[in-house]
This record gives C-alpha cells, sequence and structure tokens, in this order.
C-alpha cells in the first residue's frame, strides 16, 4: 500500500473499532433479548400459574355453579384482567378437543391460539413455555398448561405480547447504527491527527535531511527534545552524516595530495617531449607518437588542475588573482593548446570577436576556456567546425564555444554544472569525468559572472559565460574576420 502513515493508521483505528462497536453491539442485542424474554417468561409463568389458580378456585368457572357462558366468560375476564399485566397480555381456554372456552385479550380471536400439536403435548406433558404468532401477527410468549377441573382436562393459555421487547431491541440497533459511523468518522479523523503530530517530527527531520547536499556537509539535523525514536533517529542520522562528512574530507584531502604529486612529474614529462620534438632526426612514426603522448599529458594536467581547483574550492581558498587582461589573447592562448587534438579530429576551430579587456585570475580562466573548448572538440564530429566568439552586451563580456555535436536534452542542460554529471549519451561516451563544466562554473562564479548552455539537440550546443565588464581594448574596431591571429582551418598543415 502506498498510502502515508497517517492515513493507515487511521484507516486501521477505524477498522478496529468498527470490529470492536460490532462484536460489541451483537452482544450487546444478544443479552439484552435474552435478559428482556427472561423476564417476559417468567411474568406469563407467573400469571399462568395465578389464573390457573383463580379459575379452580373459582366456583362459577369450575363448574360446581352452573353460570351461562357469558357469565363464565366475564368470570375470566375479570381474573385475567386482576391478574395479567394490562397491556399486550392475553389468555384462553381450551377443552381437551382444543375448543375455545373463554378468551382475555382484544387479540385472541375465536380460533384456538395453539396448534393440535401443543395442545397434545400439554395434555399429556409438562406446562410449557414457547413463541407463538396469530391473530395481529404480533409474536408473543406463551405459557401452555394443563388444567384439571371436576376431572375435565383444559388447556390454559397465557400469552404476552413480544413487541415491546422488539421494539427495545430494535431501538438498541437503530442506536448503534447511527452512533457508529459516527464515532467511526470521529475516531478516524482523530487517529489521523494524532498520526500526523506524532510523525510531524520525521517530516521535519526528512525535509531537513534533504536540504543537506555534499556541499553542506558540516550542516546538522536539529534534535527533538523529547527522548523519544524521534531524538533517537536524528542522533543518529547526525552521526552518520559525522561519518560521510569524514570519509569525503579524507577522499578530498588525499585527492588534493595526489593531484598536487601529479603535476609536478606531468610538468617535466611534457618539458621532455617538448625537447624530444625539436630533435630533427626522427622518424615520422617515432614523432607522431610523441605528439599523441603530449596531447595525453595536455588532457592529464587539464584534470589535475581541475581537480586541484576543485579541492580549493571545497576547502574555501580559491583564491583570484585578478589582473586585467585581453579575453581575445586567452582565447587564443587556449585555442593554441587544443588545436592539435582538433587536428587529429580533423574539427575547425574558428575564433570571432572584438579584443575585450577583462578583470581575472588568468591561468583560472584559461582552464574554463580549455574545459569548454576541449569539449566542443571531443563531442564534435569529424570535419565539423568548433565557433569561438567573445561580445559584449553593455555590462558583460561574454564567449560563445559553439559546436556541431549531438547537442543536450533540456533534462539535463540545468544538471551539467554540477559535480560528476554526465548527461545520458545523445551520442557514443567519449569517456570523462564530469568534473570540468562543474568547475567552469565555479570559478566563473567565483569571477562574478554566470556560465550557461543553449542547445537544440542533434544540431549542437553553445556554452557561454559572461563576466563582468571591464573595458574594451578597442570599442570601435569592427569585428574581426573569421580565420585571424593564428587561427586557421584544422587540416592545414
Ligand atoms: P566530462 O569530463 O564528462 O566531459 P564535463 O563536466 O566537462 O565532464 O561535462 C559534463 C557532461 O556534459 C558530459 O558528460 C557531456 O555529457 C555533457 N557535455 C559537455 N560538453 C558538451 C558538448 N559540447 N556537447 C554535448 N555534451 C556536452
Amino acid at each position: 500500500m502506498n498510502l502515508p502513515i497517517r492515513v493507515r493508521l487511521a484507516v486501521w483505528f477505524v477498522t478496529l473499532l468498527a470490529l470492536t462497536v460490532a462484536a460489541l453491539g451483537a452482544f450487546l442485542v444478544i443479552q439484552l433479548r435474552a435478559d428482556l424474554l427472561g423476564a417476559i417468561d417468567e411474568e406469563v409463568r407467573f400469571g399462568s400459574q395465578e389464573l390457573s389458580e383463580s379459575i379452580i378456585e373459582d366456583p362459577s368457572q369450575n363448574g360446581e355453579v352452573h353460570e351461562g357462558p357469558g357469565d363464565q366468560m366475564r368470570d375470566f375476564k375479570d381474573d385475567a384482567e386482576a391478574i395479567l399485566s394490562p397491556s399486550g397480555s392475553v389468555a384462553q381456554l381450551l377443552d381437551s378437543s382444543g375448543r375455545p372456552l373463554v378468551a382475555y385479550g382484544a387479540a385472541v380471536g375465536a380460533r384456538p391460539m395453539v396448534s393440535d400439536r401443543v395442545r397434545a403435548a400439554a395434555l399429556t406433558g409438562p406446562a410449557q413455555t414457547l413463541t407463538l404468532s396469530f391473530g395481529d401477527q404480533d409474536r408473543y410468549r406463551a405459557r401452555v398448561s394443563l388444567l384439571r377441573i371436576k376431572g375435565e382436562e383444559r388447556v390454559l393459555v397465557v400469552a404476552e405480547s413480544l413487541r415491546p421487547v422488539d421494539n427495545a431491541v430494535r431501538r438498541v440497533v437503530a442506536l448503534l447504527l447511527v452512533a457508529g459511523p459516527s464515532a467511526f468518522v470521529v475516531t478516524g479523523l482523530a487517529a489521523y491527527w494524532l498520526a500526523y503530530r506524532a510523525l510531524r517530527p520525521v517530516e521535519q527531520i526528512t525535509t531537513d535531511a534533504q536540504e543537506i547536499g555534499i556541499d553542506r556537509l558540516d550542516d546538522r539535523l536539529a534534535v527533538p527534545r523529547p527522548n523519544d525514536e524521534t531524538r533517537r533517529l536524528a542522533i543518529t542520522l547526525n552521526a552518520m552524516l559525522a561519518r560521510i562528512e569524514q570519509g569525503v574530507l579524507e577522499k578530498r584531502r588525499l585527492l588534493a595530495d595526489a593531484s598536487h604529486e601529479l603535476r609536478t612529474p606531468l610538468a617535466i614529462m611534457r618539458n621532455e617531449i617538448d625537447v624530444a620534438l625539436l630533435v630533427d632526426e626522427m622518424s615520422p612514426a617515432a614523432r607522431e607518437v610523441l605528439r599523441s603522448s603530449r596531447e595525453e599529458v595536455d588532457r592529464m594536467t587539464r584534470t589535475i588542475d581541475n581537480l586541484i581547483t576543485s579541492a580549493q574550492v571545497d576547502e574555501g581558498r580559491l583564491e583570484l588573482l585578478t589582473t586585467p587582461v585581453d579575453m581575445r589573447q586567452l582565447l587564443d592562448d587556449a585555442v593554441r593548446a587544443l588545436r592539435p587534438l582538433a587536428d587529429a579530429k580533423n574539427v575547425r576551430l574558428v575564433v570571432h570577436g572584438d579584443r575585450w579587456e577583462v578583470q581575472v585570475d588568468p591561468p583560472r580562466l584559461q582552464l574554463v576556456l580549455t574545459n569548454l573548448i576541449d569539449n566542443a572538440v571531443k563531442y564534435s564530429p569529424h570535419g565539423t567546425t568548433v565557433r569561438i566568439e567573445t561580445w559584449s552586451n553593455d555590462e558583460e563580456i561574454c564567449v560563445s564555444v559553439t559546436d556541431e555535436g549531438p547537442g543536450i536534452f533540456a533534462a539535463d542542460a540545468q544538471h551539467l554544472f554540477d559535480r560528476f554529471y554526465r548527461a545520458g549519451s545523445l551520442t557514443a561516451d567519449p569517456g570523462g569525468s564530469g568534473l570540468g563544466l562543474a568547475i567552469c562554473r565555479e570559478v566563473v562564479v567565483a569571477h562574478g559572472g554566470r556560465i550557461w548552455v543553449d542547445s537544440t539537440p542533434g544540431q549542437g550546443s553553445t556554452f557561454s559565460l559572461a563576466l563582468p565588464s571591464w573595458r574594451s581594448l578597442q570599442p570601435q574596431a569592427p569585428a574581426a574576420p573569421a580565420d585571424i591571429d593564428g587561427v586557421r582551418p584544422s587540416g592545414d598543415g
């Protein structure tokens, strides 16, 4: 079941209450009925006995004094009226063949109140109490007993209506049917509210925990004051957060240390390869191997630089040593470094745009531009062009890097600048760490700028960054032609 706990608790409470009320109600009704029947049985037994005695003692009815049938009837009625309860009581005296002799009560007609079988049983056996239905279709509790008057056998039936019992039971059932559902509704609402209150601290812990991201690992959950399960939960989660934080810090330290260790040997290798490439007498194959090794060393150096920058951001010590530089110059340097990579894929790198002076930390911004252009080359199909452009709106100096690659889905675009995010592939995955764009954003934001991507899946992407305006070096200069200053179509040699 996917229902929230508070709804489930409310449903359980109501179900339990319904079962309890049903069981209790059934017991109550059965017991009430039995008690009322017992009382009525006692009444008819008593009435029957009293009436028998008065009939036997009454000379007119027992045949000692002969009167007309009308007088007999009157005497019987008088006795019954005196003995039996005034409402709902009836009585009848039958001879042994079942013929009614006298009767009392409006409901009793001319027909015998009991069947032949019951009368026969009364004639041969002890008095019996049973439930009857006759005349007005009401149910009666009846006492059927044998009277011997001067050797004559008579059957006396004394009965009392069960209508009061049925009414009382019906009233109780109706009350239960009305009160039960109301109680269910009230209990359900109360259970829901109680569960909601009880779970509120858990809800709060969940909300707080959701807000603690990898970048806020020193945050802790508020610990509820009452010493109950929620307090223990919060304490346990906080202890877990502390362990995670410790682990992450250790991992970051290890990464930072390892990156620093790797940087120096890589720089030495790069220099040695450069020196080796200066040697004239070298076979083209050997030269190609060296060039390829140098590209790999460059790429590793960039990854190491990203890791070091990310460690500095984590430790809150990304300090910028800013100086005014020509953005275009930074771009050209980045393009120059990546040209061998682009050439190897037959990708054209084209730089457009004016020279704008920006106030930046040059190596850091260099890393950003290199990451963006490296990505563009990496995701570009063979033989396509990557356009890099400097431009400005009035407040910002901007750079855009546009490729003709696979593009990016809108759903991925909003996460691309998160650390270690790697988009679901629109093309074969060229491999990577998912760190480059995150570093770009951190460095650009540290410079007070912004970075974003525009993309149409299948048609390419444009990654842009904007830095607060410093001043243009040549504000009036017309836009530079496409392939300027060291920028040439790849494959030219
Ligand atoms: P990676 O080392 O994986 O390239 P990045 O942070 O540089 O890490 O990039 C994150 C993800 O962004 C990449 O995995 C890729 O899916 C997507 N991406 C980056 N640049 C481009 C681009 N120019 N074209 C298409 N997808 C790109």
